[in-house]
């Protein structure tokens, strides 16, 4: 055996997979689990790829836009700001308010900021700020605390606006941004700033527009730099402020602005998101989704394609199973039948099913065990007859006595033999020669035949001596049958009467109740014939 084969066959021993079905099995097994599990895998790479780009794009196109919406709105209600800033009323009653009649002109200025909020309803309070910071006239009843970044005038004379951080404003009890222009006198004088609270309704309303509706649809949050949100597209923005994304999430995405990210979201369920700056503005629009929906398509694929492979195994897995019963159930019947072959039952016949190397092996199987069969019946039959006559031979005839006698005297029924000698045998072939005397022998047997019966054994006992033995027959019908030998023999063409025998006749029990003492009265019968004058029939004398 090649060392390969010796080394492969170690090991699938040492698995436990030696049998054809084991090793038919995991065949069919692997032959199933590798090209599906490869081309589930490659399918699964490239679905999550495509699938990652399409994110990737609608959450850009949907943060830009709204990033660019944003900018416009914040540029427009500066410019409305402006507008109103720069109106007369506002700078010459700002002006006056520090003289002496300065509460009329302190009225007249709430006047105005109230006309214009009442046309402007995006617009929480309006109102109007020294240069120190003082509040000197407010659309609200009950002018509230503004709050505008340190540097502010230095700001607002530079850019000539400013945008404050979104904040909570206690007195308004919601969340608001602050905006603010200057307002200067007609000469250029820097006289203070118009500054605007206004909360997030306009900014959600934006918001939404971009985000969409749906389950399924990203969500979209206007964020500050440090990672805290002012506006989400879905959420209530009241309660939206209480929560904050760590600004290393924040940071991180806006490193890679415009590329997708996976983090724990505000909700704080797995999302993938982007971000996109405001331009000239410290906030950013960050559109995201949840993992599980983005995803849900590849999961979704991936637990079909798990499915798929595990039922493709299964009826693998059986088909291999039956097929391997297929192989190994011929084999196992051709080793059970060669175990009894060796154990010397020749009586086996396997069925055939089927064609292929089986179907053949088992046909060369039953041709090979009928030729042994027909050769043993052939060896059992030579065995028991004599060459010459085709007579049963005296190994046989002692055997078919024996049980003969046993067995009547099982029943007490009688049986009877006789022994036939040719008379002056030796002298016939002197005359006509040795063959001449075989082919009388051979002629006396087919005598034997005819005279006797199918249950009768007739035997060659010994040179020219021959047996029959008759079971159920009495030494009457022994003496008959003896008598009709002698005359068929007497009459005989070929042989033209020239050959005679004496017969001895004995009965069981009678003259001898075992096969030794039946055939020795018979023969004592047989030398009393000769003596007598031959050609004749004796009975066994009467034992003494
Ligand atoms: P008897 O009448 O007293 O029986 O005389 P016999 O000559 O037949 O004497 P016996 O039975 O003693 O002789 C047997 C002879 O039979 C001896 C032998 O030459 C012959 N013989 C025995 N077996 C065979 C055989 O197979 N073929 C041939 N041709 N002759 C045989
Ligand atoms: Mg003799
Ligand atoms: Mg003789």
């Amino acid at each position: 055996m090649p060392s390969w084969e010796q080394a492969v066959s170690g090991l699938l021993q040492t698995l436990r997979l030696d049998s054809i079905r084991s090793k038919m099995l995991v065949f069919a097994l692997l032959a199933t689990l590798i090209p599906s599990v490869t081309t589930g895998w490659i399918s699964y790479l490239q679905n999550e790829r495509s699938l990652t780009a399409k994110i990737t794009g609608e959450l850009q196109s949907v943060s830009a836009q709204t990033a660019r919406e944003l900018d416009l709105w914040v540029k427009e209600r500066l410019y409305e700001l402006r507008v109103f800033a720069s109106s007369y009323e506002v700078s010459e009653n700002l002006d006056r308010i520090p003289r002496a009649d300065g509460e009329r002109a302190r009225q007249r200025l709430v006047g105005y900021l109230r006309s214009v909020r009442e046309r402007f309803a995006d617009y929480q309070e309006l109102l109007v700020v020294t240069p120190e910071g003082a509040e000197v006239a407010s659309t609200a009843p009950q002018p509230t605390v503004v709050r505008l970044p340190q540097d502010w005038t230095k700001t607002i004379r530079q850019e000539n606006a400013v945008v404050g951080q979104a904040l909570w404003d206690d007195s308004l009890k919601q969340g608001v941004i602050v905006f603010a222009v200057p307002i200067y006198q007609t000469g250029g004088r820097f006289l203070g700033a118009l500054t605007a609270k206004l909360d997030f309704t306009a900014l959600h309303r934006l918001l939404r527009r971009f985000a969409g509706g749906g389950e399924e649809a990203a969500q979209v949050y206007l964020v500050s730099a440090d990672g805290r949100p002012i506006v989400g597209s879905r959420s209530d923005p009241t309660e939206l402020m209480r929560h904050s994304l760590p600004a290393a999430v924040v940071r991180r995405l806006l490193e890679h602005e415009g590329a997708t990210r996976e983090y724990r979201g505000l909700a704080g369920q797995e999302v993938v998101g982007t971000i996109k700056g405001v331009p000239r503005l410290d906030w950013a629009v960050l559109a995201e989704v949840p993992a599980a929906v983005a995803y849900r398509q590849v999961t979704r694929l991936r637990n079909v394609t798990a499915l798929v492979v595990a039922a493709l195994l299964l009826a693998v897995g059986l088909f291999a199973y039956f097929l391997g019963l297929l192989i190994t159930r011929p084999l196992d019947r051709l080793t059970g039948a060669a175990a009894k072959v060796a154990g010397g039952d020749l009586a086996v016949h396997l069925p055939v099913v089927g064609g292929g190397e089986l179907g053949y092996v088992t046909e060369v199987f039953n041709d090979m065990v009928a030729r042994l069969h027909e050769s043993r019946r052939e060896l059992e039959r030579l065995s028991i007859t004599d060459d010459l006559t085709g007579l049963y031979n005296r190994r046989y005839l002692m055997e078919a006595l024996a049980n003969e006698v046993r067995r009547s005297r099982r029943l007490d029924h009688p049986c009877a033999l006789l022994i036939a000698d040719v008379d002056h045998f030796k002298e016939y072939n002197d005359a006509y020669g040795h063959l001449a005397g075989d082919a009388a022998l051979a002629r006396l047997a087919a005598v034997l035949r005819e005279t006797t019966r199918d249950v009768d054994c007739a035997a060659r006992y010994g040179g020219e001596e021959f047996v029959v033995l008759m079971p159920e027959t009495k030494a009457a019908g022994a003496m008959e049958t003896a008598q009709r030998i002698r005359t068929l023999l007497a009459g005989d063409e070929l042989l033209g009467g020239k050959l005679s025998v004496s017969i001895g006749v004995a009965q069981f029990p009678e003259d001898g109740d075992a096969p030794e003492a039946l055939l020795a009265r018979a023969d004592a019968a047989l030398y009393r014939a000769k003596r007598e004058g031959r050609d004749r029939v004796l009975r066994a004398p009467p034992t003494p």
